[in-house]
């Protein structure tokens, strides 16, 4: 069965950015509905959890078609929200020489980089999420709907921003590039430079 995996901060901790209440339900309720979900879609297919959530979603191919929707969804679901709690974090700071090298490659500079991933954040319709991914040797930015994951397509997430409005709107409201401005403050680079390392 999968498991919500406990976050390396307190709820608190990412005060003022996102919000202590956002946090606890996002994790507690969000997070653990999609586990519960995917957990239900496949107990009557439970040799796939022997599948560790990257693999399952690497291939949905591999999941019978009764239940392929629900774990594309739910199964999605848990694996978007695990890595975006690692690539969040209280420590903030900037990213380092190595990180900002190859933003610099694929974007210009580091506010390339930023001015086009708030672009695609702002201009993503509707629920979903915004990517810094690895396809084969470049960087770039993409978006997916709803609990699509950039693993299905075989690219490598480095970085994502969580776009429901559950992740943002009991503090921001209607205010979503307020979000995605504070998001710039909480990013974990020595996630994010691990994963460009391919670590
Ligand atoms: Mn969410």
């Amino acid at each position: 069965m999968y498991e919500i995996p406990s976050l390396r901060y307190k709820y608190s901790d990412l005060e003022p950015y996102i919000d202590e209440e956002t946090m606890r339900l996002h994790h507690t309720k969000h997070h653990q509905t999609y586990v519960d979900k995917l957990n239900a879609a496949l107990e009557s297919h439970s040799d796939l959890f022997k599948l560790s959530i990257e693999d399952l979603l690497r291939d949905l191919n591999q999941v019978p078609e009764q239940a392929r929707t629900a774990v594309r969804n739910h199964g999605g679901g848990h694996y978007n929200h695990s890595f975006f709690w690692t690539v969040i974090g209280p420590s903030g700071g900037a990213p380092r020489e190595q990180t900002i090298a190859a933003l610099d490659k694929f974007f210009n500079s580091y506010d390339g980089f930023k001015e086009k991933f708030s672009a695609a954040a702002a201009n993503h319709f509707g629920s979903g999420w915004t990517w810094l991914v690895k396809n084969n040797d470049r960087l770039e930015i993409v978006t997916s709907a709803n609990q699509d994951t950039p693993l299905s397509e075989g690219q490598v997430p480095i970085l994502t921003l969580d776009l429901w409005e559950h992740a943002y709107y009991l503090k921001y409201q209607n205010r979503r590039a307020e979000y995605i401005e504070a998001f710039f403050k909480i990013i974990n680079w020595d996630e994010v430079e691990k994963r460009i390392a391919g670590e």
